[in-house]
C-alpha cells in the first residue's frame, strides 16, 4: 500500500467490515468475566476458555467475593482446561485482592481513571502483560486502547505494513496515532482481525477469497501462490 498510512488502516476496516459484517466482542456477561476471560486466555485457545467460565459460573455467580473465597485447589481444577491452571489460579485471586483491596472490589472505579495511569496501573498486576492489559481497557472498561495480538502481527506483517520486528508497543502505537480514539472502533478492528486470520490469514493463508486480497504485498509478491 503506497497511500498514507491512516487511509490504509481504514480501507483496510472498512473491506473487513463489508466483509464480516459487525462482530460485537467481547462474548462476556460482565466486565469483570472480561477480566477473568483476559487471564485465562493467555496462551490457549478460547475454546478451552469458554468450557472454563462455563465450569466456574456452575459452581458459583463470576465475582470478585466468590473467586476470592474459593478454595485454591479448586479453582485450580476447575480452570484445568485453559492451561498453566496453577499459575493463572493464583493471577485471578491476586487481581481479584487488589481490587477488593484497593477498590472495594469495583472494576469500573479501577477503570475510569486516566487512560495511560489505568494501563501502567494493571500492568504492575501480576501475570497482566500489555495484551491483557489493553484487552482489560477496552472490552472491560470501554476504553480507546488497542489490542494487539499474534494475528495483528501476523496480518500486518503480510499487509506490508509492519516489517516483522516491531515491539508490542510499536504496533499498538501505529493504530493509536493513525485512527481516532474511539472504543468502538477499537473494538470492532480487533474482532475483524482475529476473524480474518481464522478464516483467511491462518499459518497457511487463504488467499483466494480474501477480502484484503488487492492491497496485500505479500500476496502481490507472490508469497502464497
Ligand atoms: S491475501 Fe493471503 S496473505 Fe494476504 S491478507 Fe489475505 S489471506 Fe493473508
Amino acid at each position: 500500500m503506497t497511500k498514507p498510512l491512516t487511509g490504509c488502516l481504514n480501507e483496510i476496516f472498512n473491506r473487513l467490515l463489508t466483509h464480516f459484517g459487525e462482530l460485537h466482542w467481547w462474548p462476556a456477561e460482565s466486565p469483570f468475566e472480561v477480566v477473568v476471560g483476559a487471564i485465562l486466555t493467555q496462551n490457549t485457545a478460547w475454546r478451552n476458555v469458554e468450557r472454563v467460565i462455563a465450569a466456574l459460573k456452575d459452581e458459583a455467580p463470576l465475582t470478585v467475593d466468590n473467586l476470592l473465597r474459593m478454595d485454591r485447589q479448586r479453582l485450580e481444577e476447575l480452570i484445568r482446561p485453559s492451561g498453566f491452571f496453577r499459575q493463572k489460579a493464583e493471577r485471578l485471586q491476586l487481581f481479584s485482592a487488589y481490587l477488593r483491596g484497593r477498590y472495594v472490589g469495583d472494576l469500573g472505579a479501577m477503570l475510569r481513571g486516566p487512560l495511560q495511569q489505568v494501563r501502567d496501573e494493571l500492568l504492575l498486576c501480576k501475570g497482566v502483560g500489555p495484551e491483557t492489559a489493553d484487552s482489560i481497557l477496552l472490552y472491560a472498561g470501554d476504553r480507546p486502547s488497542f489490542v494487539v495480538d499474534a494475528y495483528t502481527r501476523r496480518l500486518f506483517d503480510r499487509l506490508g505494513l509492519l516489517q516483522g520486528k516491531e515491539s508490542y508497543d510499536q504496533i499498538r502505537q501505529m493504530f493509536m496515532t493513525h485512527l481516532p480514539h474511539n472504543s468502538g472502533l477499537f473494538n470492532e478492528y480487533h474482532a475483524l482481525i482475529v476473524e480474518q486470520c481464522k478464516r483467511y490469514c491462518r499459518t497457511k493463508p487463504l488467499c483466494c477469497d480474501c477480502p484484503l486480497q488487492c492491497d496485500c504485498a505479500a500476496y502481490l509478491r507472490g508469497d502464497y501462490p
